[in-house]
């Protein structure tokens, strides 16, 4: 099967090592993508698994056959690139028949190849530009052209929207999700934005200095994010994480947010032993309310800013010195958001993290039946 397996992967350059030891298993036809800050090691990933760097130690299985001394152009893959990669001096078609001549294919069966590809990319029109002549995204649908035309068992992109302006780069986004529908090819996609991963992915590997954090679906990420550092990365704002204090009242767990108390959820791992312990508070700016409502906790903030974006509108407020984000919607209006000063908090939105450790209390993960 198509599948991509690595195994204790590490990568070193001299003696730093940059890349500390990753599992991954891709199951063939799935679409994973490796998202996380600039220099946490995706793209070294990546290219390891094509071939393009050198693995340190550990092994990079594809398709059933360990590949690690197999050259890249043998290892049955097609990578597409940030920066397109295109022969300025060709046209679109002898672009995207370019391995295919070198392949030696006969002329007819790449004609044939090549207006099927250009089909599937819109790119009938164009064959007899060059690059030069072409926009952003259609030379970056050359670039899928011709990766699609190898047939390869995986397909590998490297960042490949980020020279797009924003509209465009979500109208790729939409081509290459419905690309992978159609044709199923088993694909890893590198980008350092959550939300090409969270729109992408069948799922998403948040990478944080060369370890990997968590593996998982989109929403999987989202409901429920190990630690800190996943629920600061996915959504869009992010998990607001606020600093507060254990607190054990008739024998019910509150958070004391300087003064103010929020029932906890119930919780395995936490207890009345844990009085006074730190911890931190994870709310989605989404599951705030800005009106009362029996049984939501009342906490006072200060607002210094409304963002208006239509249906919705950004608070962004001060909570216990925290910067904090809520999501509200308008109705079309925002006079009622500008005089917020109470927000109320529901014990079942809540997350809690440990203070020390920034991992997560009572994750599924760590649930022993
Ligand atoms: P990402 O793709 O997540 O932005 P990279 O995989 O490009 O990160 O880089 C991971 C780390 O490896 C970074 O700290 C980077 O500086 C380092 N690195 C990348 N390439 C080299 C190289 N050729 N020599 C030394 N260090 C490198």
């Amino acid at each position: 099967m198509s599948g991509v397996k690595l195994e204790k992967v590490i990568k070193r350059y001299g003696n730093v090592q940059v890349v500390h030891g990753i599992d991954l298993e891709v199951e063939e036809k799935e679409f994973v993508v490796l998202v996380g800050p600039s220099g946490c090691g995706k793209s070294t990933t990546l290219r390891m698994i094509a071939g393009l760097e050198e693995i340190s130690d550990g092994t990079v299985t594809i398709d059933d056959k360990v590949v690690n001394e197999t050259a890249p152009k043998d290892r049955d893959i097609a990578m597409v690139f940030q920066n397109y990669a295109l022969y300025p001096h060709l046209n679109v078609e002898e672009n995207i028949a370019f391995g295919l001549k070198i392949r030696k294919v006969g002329k007819e069966d790449i004609k044939k190849q090549v207006d099927e590809v250009a089909g599937i990319l819109g790119l009938e029109d164009y064959l007899e530009r060059r690059p030069a002549d072409l926009s952003g995204g259609q030379r970056q649908r050359v670039a899928m052209g011709r990766a699609i035309v190898r047939h390869p068992k995986v397909f590998l992109f490297d960042e490949p929207l980020s020279n797009l302006d924003a509209k465009l780069r979500t109208q790729m986004r939409a081509e290459i999700k419905r690309l992978h529908k159609r044709l199923g090819v088993t694909s890893i996609y590198v980008t350092h934005d959550q939300v090409e991963a969270m729109t992408l992915a069948d799922r998403i590997v948040v990478m944080r200095d060369g370890v990997i954090d968590q593996v998982g679906s989109p929403m999987e990420l989202f409901n429920n994010p190990i630690n800190t550092f996943v629920a600061g990365f996915i959504g869009s704002p992010p998990m607001n994480q606020i600093d507060a204090v254990v607190e054990v009242k008739n024998d019910k767990l509150f958070a004391n947010i300087v003064g103010h108390s929020i029932e906890l959820p119930p919780l395995r791992e936490l207890t009345t032993k844990d009085d006074g312990r730190k911890v931190v508070l994870g709310i989605r700016p989404e599951h705030v309310l800005v009106t009362p409502e029996d049984g939501a906790a009342a906490i006072p903030v200060e607002l210094d800013l409304v963002e208006t974006l239509g249906s919705e509108a950004l608070l962004h407020c001060q909570v216990a010195g925290n910067h904090f984000v809520v999501k509200a919607e308008t109705h079309g209006k925002t006079d009622h958001l500008e005089q917020v000063s109470t927000l109320y908090f529901r014990s079942n939105m809540l997350m809690v993290f440990d203070h020390e450790t920034g991992m997560a209390f009572d994750h599924p993960s760590s649930t022993q039946v």
